[in-house]
């Protein structure tokens, strides 16, 4: 529990991000599992009890837990960013078969009304 509030701390620290234990009532909460395989947590709010994965061998750094909160407030990995391509080039033959999904580059922009749309 401790490597799990030192990794909001790091988040807390650096950006507007806040945590708080959770309240009766509260609508949207944060589930932290730690029986689960992985270090995972779906992008952005999802509504109700949102399951964050730090599976207990391997996800117990302060480090790995900050990441998954980022992932909590909507944040993608930079190395899927549309524009990466721009800046790194990415050398697909050293990909681990079955991870280059996680190197697939988003493909949506943000028009200047905001919205999201597709490439
Ligand atoms: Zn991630």
């Amino acid at each position: 529990m401790a490597l799990v509030l030192q990794g909001m701390a790091l988040v807390s620290e650096r950006s507007c991000m806040q945590f708080r234990p959770y309240r009766v009532g509260d609508p949207d909460y944060l589930h932290v599992l730690y029986n689960l395989t992985g270090c995972w947590s779906m992008v952005g709010r999802q509504g109700g009890g949102q399951v964050v994965s730090l599976q207990r061998n391997g996800c117990f750094k302060p480090a790995v837990v900050a990441h998954e909160m980022l992932h909590v407030a909507g944040f993608y990995h930079q190395h899927s960013a549309v524009d990466r391509d721009d800046f790194v080039q990415i050398n697909f033959t050293n990909v681990k078969p079955g991870r280059l999904l996680h190197f697939k580059s988003l493909m949506f922009k943000i028009d200047i009304a905001g919205g999201l749309s597709k490439f």
